[in-house]
């Protein structure tokens, strides 16, 4: 799949980041993830070691966060919680919906270190 490809534009944002916060190594990378973001989580975290290697994130902990499904009802009004397969209102079930979430593929947060320069952001 497209997992490594991703992981590999994920590290061009981690290693712009780090680069901009002088940062000498990323401990932690934290990802949002949409249900129809059509990327699989499991396999993201399999392809992060390999994207990751030999960068300042070498060894960083992928943390993934799932984003939930979310629709606005344009019949109601409503927000709720959505399936992939069925985006329908969960209050008066129209088909009338535009998604709020769940296409996230986002870089949430990084935790990085500095050496000598302190607290790190
Ligand atoms: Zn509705």
């Amino acid at each position: 799949m497209h997992e490594l490809a991703v992981c590999q534009a994920l590290m061009q944002q981690v290693e712009e980041v780090a680069c901009r916060e002088s940062a000498t190594r990323v401990t932690r990378v934290t990802l949002q993830i949409g249900a129809l973001s059509g990327v699989e989580g499991l396999l993201l975290q399999d392809a992060w070691p390999i994207a990751s290697a030999a960068s300042v994130a070498s060894g960083a902990e992928l943390r993934i966060e799932n984003v939930p499904l979310r629709v606005r009802c344009l019949e109601c009004g409503s927000e709720s919680d959505a399936l992939p397969n069925r985006l329908t209102c969960g209050v008066c079930d129209s088909f009338r919906t535009v998604l709020i979430s769940g296409e996230e593929l986002l870089l949430e947060s990084l935790e990085l270190e500095r050496t000598g320069a302190g607290d790190a952001a």
